[in-house]
């Protein structure tokens, strides 16, 4: 791959913070509460290794529509994915991480330049001007080699995502609807960007759509998970709205359920191979990983399929990072991904930028943690906002409509069908007013994301294939 520039020549890495006393943070807030560990960690203090040296190399795995509940670190009945509960063994498992967004453009946007949807205005269909430095080209000025392998479709250069990027590749291949192999490219380059690149300080991001819709997993993945249907139904063209439109019984919904594990187990098999490589490279214990989905999907549950709404289904992730010199454990605080990058920001100790929206993670890992349960955390769509706070998401037509709005009790309804705005409007108004607030604060970075009317990605043909495949264009 050729290289866009010389990273012997780039600034060391600053070292004027150390990622103890980020650890060792007081509690400063009220309403912080101190967090207790899971049951079997130990608690351990930060190596001196660590108190010497910020983190010099990171990988960002997103596995695009990968719902929790499918990965065994989050759901105990789950058998196919030793992998990444292996890595989650020495990671920490944020076990109620929510997505900005429940469509994979607008959420990848915030995960990497940590603002909200409203904000970056960055959907599938609309890339704003930004004047704002890409929180990724500061990274390379930090003295990290920057990398990006992605999937394409609505995650590519055509909406933005090349920006601040040393490297990147996104997949060509416009996928194949008989047996979908994303990984097999992504692996391939990836995999050779590292032995190239592994001796230096890197930021590397990886995505697929390996896990998004249609789900059609190779063999012998396909075999071992769905060799028991007998049905007829036929799913290699399907994605959300196909589903809802027929008449699945429970034999069918239980097949396409099954077709979504295998691709998981699929993609659990390429992680168990990265870290391998990671290991043969002799980089695996001081690199921090971080692995996530940019949101959920709705696999049956009140006759739904898909992503695109507000959901439990749709908005709860997986989140687990793998830091060296933090202990693993397991955290129920509420998070976003728009957390992610302050965290790996203070991990390789770089200054963040005022535009942050998103809370810096090392002190809810701290000794004493310090979390606030009573977030408020927000979702959107163009029209539509998502407000959670503790059991409660109001969703809320931001045009005064009343269609899908609502106020829905997320442990009793994951599904979002039971609105329950009528029985507690102090609820809304106060979820409301969050919300008003939270915009208020992105007032002043508005500026940075500039949308015209006008602002449509250009789309080529490698791209227009991809998202007839993924199931966005019909
Ligand atoms: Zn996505």
């Amino acid at each position: 791959m050729k290289s866009t520039r010389d990273i012997a020549s780039a600034s060391p890495l600053r070292a004027n913070r150390s990622l103890a006393s980020r650890l060792a943070l007081p509690l400063v807030l009220l309403g912080l509460i101190a967090l207790g560990l899971g049951a079997g960690c130990t608690r351990r203090e930060v190596t001196t290794e660590s108190q010497r040296h910020p983190i010099e190399r990171v990988v960002l795995i997103s596995i695009d529509t990968l719902r929790a509940d499918f990965v065994g670190c989050y759901d105990d009945s789950v058998t196919w994915t030793p992998s990444l509960d292996a890595l989650a063994a020495e990671s920490v498992v944020f076990t109620d991480a929510m997505a900005q967004a429940p469509t994979t453009t607008p959420s990848h946007k915030s995960i990497l330049y940590s603002v909200y949807p409203h904000v970056h205005q960055t959907f599938a269909w609309s890339v704003p001007e930004e004047s704002i430095e890409s929180p990724i080209e500061a990274l390379r000025q930090q003295g990290l080699r920057t990398a990006a392998f992605v999937g394409g479709g609505q995650l590519g250069r055509n909406h933005g995502f090349r920006r601040g990027f040393d490297d990147f590749w996104q997949n060509e291949h416009g996928g194949d609807r008989a047996e979908k192999r994303h990984i097999v490219p992504l692996e391939a380059a990836a995999t050779a960007w590292l032995d190239e690149h592994h001796a230096k300080p890197f930021f590397l991001f990886l995505h697929t759509y390996q896990t998004h819709c249609p789900y059609v997993p190779p063999e012998p993945y396909r075999e071992a998970h769905t060799a028991w249907y007998a049905g007829a139904l036929d799913a290699r063209d399907s994605c959300g709205k196909d589903f809802e439109s027929r008449d699945l019984d429970e034999p069918d919904t239980r097949y396409v359920r099954s077709l979504y594990a295998a691709e998981v187990a699929y993609v659990d098999a390429y992680i168990g191979r990265l870290v391998a490589r990671l290991k043969e490279l002799g980089i695996y214990d001081e690199t921090m990983i971080v692995f996530l989905s940019d949101h959920g999907e709705a696999l049956g549950e009140g006759d739904r399929y898909g992503h695109g709404r507000f959901s439990e289904w749709e908005l709860r992730v997986p989140l687990i990072a793998k830091i060296p010199g933090v202990e693993p454990r397991r955290i129920d605080a509420p998070v976003e991904l728009l957390d992610v990058m302050p965290t790996v920001y203070s991990a390789v100790d770089a200054e963040p930028p005022f535009t942050f929206q998103g809370h810096d993670l090392f002190p809810a890992m701290g000794e004493p943690a310090t979390v606030d349960r009573d977030r408020v955390r927000v979702a959107e769509k163009r029209a539509f906002a998502a407000i959670r706070r503790g059991p409660w998401r109001l969703v809320h037509h931001l045009n005064g409509g009343t269609k899908h709005s609502g106020l829905f009790h997320v442990e009793a309804d994951p599904d979002g069908l039971d609105d329950r705005s009528a029985d507690h409007p102090d609820i809304v108004e106060a979820l409301l007013d969050e919300y008003t607030a939270v915009r208020e604060k992105s007032a002043p970075l508005a500026t940075q994301f500039v949308l015209d009317g006008d602002d449509r990605p250009m789309l080529d043909e490698t791209t227009r294939h991809q998202l007839e495949v993924l199931g966005y264009i019909r």
